[in-house]
């Protein structure tokens, strides 16, 4: 069930720090056909709505190459979330979760991800599918998608230890 700001059965929110800026940089504005959180898609689909990405300057000129990738990571701030409920209640059923157990848009920290289908680029604004935000989301970073994506440099000694 979709939330606004409200809390539910079973949730639990504190008092959380000030909130300081980390140094993020939105880098663009995301625009989606969704007005309202009540009406967005909880994910994105490959199949969903065109949406754009509008670039900031100075950075698009960061979008050249981005064309070659199929599918990239679309990472954004979620700027409507509240930000201190450490349980949850997706569901709003009574049960709760805790926040790093659910990808709900409330987090202390509002990072979305979504993995996007690339369309096209127009003038400074990347066209994708698959997003899941309302318009008007900052935009915090384009990335190709890890499984996509062949790293410049050779594999280094200790890349594949685990432990
Ligand atoms: N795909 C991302 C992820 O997994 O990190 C976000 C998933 S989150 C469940 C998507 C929901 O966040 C939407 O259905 C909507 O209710 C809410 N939402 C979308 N844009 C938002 C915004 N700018 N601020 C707060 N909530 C937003």
């Amino acid at each position: 069930m979709v939330r606004e700001n409200e809390i539910r059965p079973g949730e639990v929110a504190v008092a959380p720090p000030q909130a300081t800026d980390a140094g993020l940089v939105f880098v663009g504005l995301i625009r989606t056909p969704w007005t309202s959180r009540l009406v967005t898609p909880r994910q994105g689909r490959a199949d969903g709505p065109v949406c754009r990405l509008e670039i900031f300057q100075p950075w698009r000129q960061a979008l050249s190459g981005v064309d070659q990738f199929e599918r990239l990571e679309v990472l954004y701030w979620l700027h409507l979330s509240r930000r201190d409920l450490v349980m949850q209640s997706p569901a709003n059923d009574g049960t709760a979760r805790g926040t790093f157990a659910l990808r709900s848009p409330v987090r202390p920290n509002p990072i979305g991800t979504s993995i996007a289908t690339f369309v096209g680029i127009e003038d400074g604004t990347l066209l994708v599918r698959g997003l899941d935000c309302v318009d008007g989301t900052p935009l915090l970073d384009i990335k190709p998608d890890r499984t996509l994506f062949k790293p410049i440099a050779p594999p280094q000694a200790g890349d594949f230890e685990t432990g």
